[in-house]
């Protein structure tokens, strides 16, 4: 599934078999991609730009969006999980990506891990204890590649990361390891936690966050260990928090479009362009009586006649069902569009929306329905760009009770992605 998506021409040319099998379809702005890249890197002008792909980038499709930003001016990119960064190296190397044009960092793997695909794959590794050195160092002694790590270290939000407490014995094993040729050390990381957070509980926990990790520094270059790339922002703190930019900076949410924390800046606010646009087509348009219920358990019924309208996608395309009764959509019609919202519960495979009150019409079994306010056909926007009038992710997200993260990284991954705003190179080669 991953090839398939993968590559842009690809899904480019099976367009017309994907989305006659499937009529939903996520389409995805490159150019956005690239552009908010850009809008981040005047916020954090001298730091190096990791492009964070993770979670299939964020639901936008892994190879295309790698591609853009390598292409946009990030230099590395940064995925959680092994399996994952294992899969985007060979997708690059297929690509014809040279693997020193895209060092990948990848954060997330099981003890017993195949650590030595991972150094013939030239990954770089985070290490946050000395068991998974210890592992890696086995690998590299029996590949024979030297492994390039990133040494992550607590700084406040008890995930991953080595304690400052644990530090000074894992500084001393990494020592070791680097004097035997076992290890690089490219990095020295963490993550923050409240970056996104303007209130002085949020500032004070940012400024912790950056005196542990001054304090972790310290540890290493005491074992001598002194990594070329110290890196700790990810969107947040590429926005809000200069201090914390230091040599890298890992762009994850805002390279997609949507703001990190809405209620502190929106996307617009902040220069930045929702790059996914999810959409599909009206399946059915008809008038249901006054009081009649909709969907599952009756939670809706009619306040007047009303024209409803069908839409071909559910939770098993990861539409939260918490979205049920009033997550909004726009329906672009052949006269007004129409800004309407989800009535009754959202189904495994579709959803109802209300499209206004009728009056004498009546729904036609042919599809077309003369006096109807839209038509089976007609796409509806979940969301989108809000400048073309689509509610944000952010909308959705208020709705579900959650943030625009999961709603977007959540996308279910039978719908097929479309791309549009390729790069000059690869309308060149189409
Ligand atoms: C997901 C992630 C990022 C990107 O975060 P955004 O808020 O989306 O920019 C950066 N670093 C790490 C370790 C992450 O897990």
């Amino acid at each position: 599934a991953l090839f398939n998506r993968c590559d842009t021409r690809s899904v480019m040319n099976e367009e017309s078999s994907a989305f006659a099998q499937y009529p939903a379809r996520a389409v995805v702005d490159l150019s956005a991609i690239a552009d908010n890249l850009a809008v981040l890197k005047q916020s954090a002008p001298t730091a190096i730009q990791m492009a964070v792909v993770k979670a299939d980038a964020y639901g936008h499709g892994i190879l295309p969006v790698a591609m853009t930003a390598l292409e946009a001016g990030a230099s590395w990119l940064g995925v959680a999980q092994l399996g994952e960064a294992l899969a985007l190296r060979y997708a690059l190397d297929e690509a014809g990506v040279a693997r020193e044009k895209a060092p990948i960092l990848t954060w997330i793997a099981p003890s017993g891990a195949d650590w030595a695909q991972a150094l013939e794959a030239d990954l770089d590794l985070s290490v946050s204890w000395t068991w998974v050195l210890a592992q890696i160092c086995a690998a590299a002694r029996e590949t024979g590649k030297k492994a390039r790590i990133h040494v992550k270290i607590d700084t406040g939000m008890s995930r991953a990361g080595s304690t400052l407490a644990d530090l000074p014995a894992l500084a001393s094993a990494v020592r070791m390891a680097r004097n035997e040729g076992l290890v690089e050390v490219i990095g020295a990381w963490s993550h923050l936690s409240r970056a996104d957070d303007p209130s002085d509980e949020g500032n004070a926990s940012t400024a912790s966050h950056v005196q542990f990790f001054e304090a972790g520094c310290a540890i290493l270059a005491q074992a001598g260990i002194r990594p070329e790339l110290r890196h700790l922002s990810a969107t947040s703190g590429i926005l809000w928090h200069p201090e914390a930019h230091y040599d890298m900076v890992r762009a994850g949410i805002g390279m997609y479009g949507l703001s990190p924390d809405p209620a502190v800046a929106s996307a617009s606010d902040l220069g930045l362009r929702p790059a996914m646009t999810l959409q599909a087509p009206l399946t059915s348009v008809k008038v249901i009586e006054e009081d009649t219920p909709a969907s599952y358990g009756g939670t809706w019924r009619s306040p007047s006649r009303r024209w409803v309208g069908l839409v071909p996608l559910g939770y098993a395309d990861g539409i939260l069902r918490a979205g049920s009764n009033g997550a909004p959509v726009f329906v672009n019609t052949d006269r007004e569009p129409i800004r309407t919202h989800i009535v009754g519960r959202v189904c495994m495979d579709q959803f109802i929306i209300d499209l206004g009150p009728a009056s004498g019409e009546a729904s036609l079994p042919t599809g077309r329905t003369e006096n109807a306010p839209a038509q089976v056909g007609d796409g509806v926007i979940l969301f989108g760009d809000p400048a073309t009038g689509a509610p944000l992710a952010d909308e959705w997200a208020t709705q579900a009770g959650t943030i625009n993260y999961e709603i977007v990284a959540r996308l279910g991954e039978r719908i097929p992605r479309l791309y549009i705003g390729t790069t000059r190179r690869e309308e060149n080669r189409s």
